[in-house]
């Protein structure tokens, strides 16, 4: 790819509803827009979330020869999409939610991991150059599924994506009460006890066979 298109982040920013389009004098401009659907998530997963999606834009479009420019429009907005969603979270004004982690010009987020012990996250800050080898961008994809962040329930049902079997479509949330008395006897359970999550979200075809038990 030569060439990133504007219309790519644009629609990239309207996907995740970070964006506002106004026209001012005749003229398109792009204004940040809170995420209110993330608030409900922690504000270390809001920042994994726009990481990996930071990212994903910039893997997919490193080696064209605008990206610099085009990846700055869509990291400004990502970044001030982030911090407004962190301030309507938290209660604070956009400027303090900035200000509430900004540590050396980085955006630092401190959370505790399931050990209980203090972890880090940090706004992505690795700017957007243009990388001249293809070889380059793919070493970029391979750690970036390591940060993939934990999706809520909302964000599954609307990905639409069976967790099962992968096919997509109509998604249900399939659910039990605890993990503790689940064995991993069939698919679903195992894969739920691998996850260490009590939900499932599956294709209609799946849930059938978890309702009959067919394995
Ligand atoms: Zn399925």
């Amino acid at each position: 790819m030569l060439h990133v298109n504007m219309d790519t982040a644009k629609n990239k920013l309207l996907e995740y509803d970070a964006v506002r389009m106004s026209q001012e004098r005749g003229k398109t401009v792009w204004k940040p827009k809170p995420r209110s659907y993330m608030i409900g998530n922690n504000v270390e997963d809001i920042v994994a979330q726009y990481n990996t999606e930071i990212r994903g834009f910039y893997n997919y479009s490193a080696i064209a020869n605008n990206i610099s420019s085009i990846g700055g429009s869509f990291g400004y907005i990502m970044e001030y999409s982030l911090y407004k969603t962190i301030a309507q979270k938290l209660n604070l004004t956009m400027v303090q939610a900035k200000l509430k982690y900004l540590r050396d010009k980085k955006f630092v987020v401190p959370f505790k991991d399931t050990k209980g012990s203090t972890k880090y996250r940090i706004f992505y800050d690795g700017g957007f150059k243009r990388k001249t080898a293809y070889r380059e961008s793919l070493v970029d994809i391979i750690p970036n599924t390591w940060h993939a962040p934990k999706l809520s329930l909302m964000e599954r049902l609307k990905a639409g994506v069976c967790e099962l079997c992968g096919s997509s479509g109509n998604i249900i949330m399939h659910q039990v009460r605890n993990l503790r008395q689940l064995k991993g006897d069939t698919p679903w359970n195992a894969k739920m006890l691998k996850h260490n999550r009590k939900t499932l979200a599956v294709c209609e075809s799946c849930n059938h066979k978890i309702q009959n038990n067919e394995h």
